[in-house]
């Protein structure tokens, strides 16, 4: 059952509380540069909820760990206030910044960089002035409260901060169609004043679904799914096969730039990479031939699955997306399932090649993957690809090399690099 959010509200108890609330003693007027961080989807989630915001919580603290400043977390209805310490020199700065780095953890759909000011109408009026200033154009205040015992009720309030912003500049009031707005939102102990909310990746807190093993290759797919997954609350580990020793190293370095540019999502991100060269050479010479693409990928996904068991991993991920390439075929990647017992998890199985592009570009991926490369999956391509792989045909040819030995060995071999440290 969902609890009603007054419920919540009254047990909303300061995540952090060690700190005392700085500005409500009433020695100094407040006025303070913050985040107020609005939370999706895990308001929903019924009794699990406090375990899901202490998560994103904990996801939170390391991702602002290397900021430089320190920085106060408070769990509230349904949104999380940031305060930056109070020994920081440029507290402007740095809520800018922390602002910027909130967009980036999964968990949080909206991002509001605000100032919090005392519980009080003219307070609020003063700060929407201030945060006006120099913005023409026509305006709206919306005002909500969380606390509903606040004297005044969010049609008055907006009436009486849109007149002093009226008064100050000489602005519009435009209620339909404004080009600026002023959000006002009493809370429980102050006043939140913001003019935009800057867009969050939404999803999950990473860690809420479990782990899973990410099959990276450097191509423009596998990233994309990566962060799809990442952003469901997946944390993954990565694991790119190159083609050495019969290529150079390029690819390599592409999938650990792909996994530290990631890595902005999760944190402590790692790439093992499989030198991959000489296990193509024996199934070929096992007579893959036109299976050699689909055989390749059973290997990998059967090395992955060792490694993913190995890790704590419960699910394998691809960038596989349906009829994109011959080895992408619904029979082949039948074929694939085969070959593990772990579910391997495609996101982008529904999606086109131009979708996935637009998305590997605002994830800023995209240039990564577009360097040249050597693709361990070019080398030994037969001229035709099956396309109808048969599941009996590549348990023979894997017979002739007792594959399980080689998966084995593959994923012992496995070297491991620290993008995210
Ligand atoms: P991508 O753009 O992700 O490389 P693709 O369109 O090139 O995908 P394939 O080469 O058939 O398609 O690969 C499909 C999936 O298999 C990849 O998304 C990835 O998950 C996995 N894969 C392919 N090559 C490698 C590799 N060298 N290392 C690890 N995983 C790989
Ligand atoms: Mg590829």
């Amino acid at each position: 059952m969902i609890p009603p959010l007054d419920a919540a509200a009254q047990a909303a108890v300061p995540a952090d509380t060690a700190a005392v609330q700085p500005g409500t003693d009433g020695s100094e007027p407040l006025h303070e540069p913050c985040v107020l961080l609005k939370l999706g989807e895990i308001v929903l989630k019924g009794r699990n909820r406090q375990q899901f915001e202490r998560l994103l919580h904990t996801n939170i603290r390391s991702a602002v760990r290397q900021m430089g400043f320190v920085t106060r977390l408070w769990q509230r209805e349904g949104v999380i206030l940031l305060q930056i310490g109070d020994d920081c020199a440029d507290p402007e700065a740095a809520a800018d910044a922390l602002a910027e780095r909130m967009q980036d953890i999964p968990g949080i759909v909206q991002v509001c960089r605000t100032l919090r000011v005392a519980k009080d109408p003219d307070a609020a009026a003063a700060a929407a002035v201030e945060l006006t200033a120099g913005r023409p154009g026509s305006f709206a205040v919306r005002a909500r409260r969380r606390d509903k015992r606040f004297a005044m009720k969010s049609s008055d309030l907006n009436a009486y901060i849109g007149t002093r912003v009226q008064q100050a500049h000489g602005y519009r009031v435009n209620l339909s169609r404004p080009d600026n707005t002023v959000f006002v939102e009493v809370d429980q102990h102050e006043v939140f004043v913001f003019t935009e909310g800057l867009p969050g990746q939404g999803g999950l807190p990473v860690g809420m679904s479990g782990r899973a093993l990410v099959l990276m290759s450097g191509g423009i797919d596998s990233p994309v799914a990566a962060y799809r997954m990442i952003r469901r609350g997946l944390r993954c580990d990565f694991l790119h096969f190159s083609g050495m020793p019969l290529t150079g190293p390029e690819s390599v370095y592409k999938a650990y730039a792909l996994v530290r540019g990631l890595n902005r999502f999760q944190g402590r991100s790692r790439l093992f990479v499989v030198a991959f060269g000489k296990a193509q050479q024996r199934l070929a010479s096992s007579g893959a031939s036109r299976l050699q693409i689909v055989a390749q990928r059973r290997l990998m996904l059967a090395t992955g699955e060792i490694l993913a068991n190995r890790l704590g991993g419960a699910a394998l991920v691809t960038g596989d997306s349906l009829g994109q390439v011959s080895s992408q075929t619904l029979t082949n990647l039948t074929a694939l399932d085969d070959a593990v017992s772990l579910p391997i998890l495609r996101p982008l199985i529904g999606w086109d090649k131009t979708e996935i592009m637009a998305e590997a570009r605002r994830i800023r991926t995209l240039a990564i993957s577009e360097l040249p490369d050597e693709d361990c999956c070019t080398l030994l391509t037969p001229r035709r690809v099956e396309t109808r792989a048969r599941i009996e045909d590549l348990r023979r040819i894997e017979g002739r090399l007792d594959v399980g030995d080689l998966a084995e060995q593959l994923a012992a071999a496995a070297q491991e690099y620290g993008p995210g440290r």
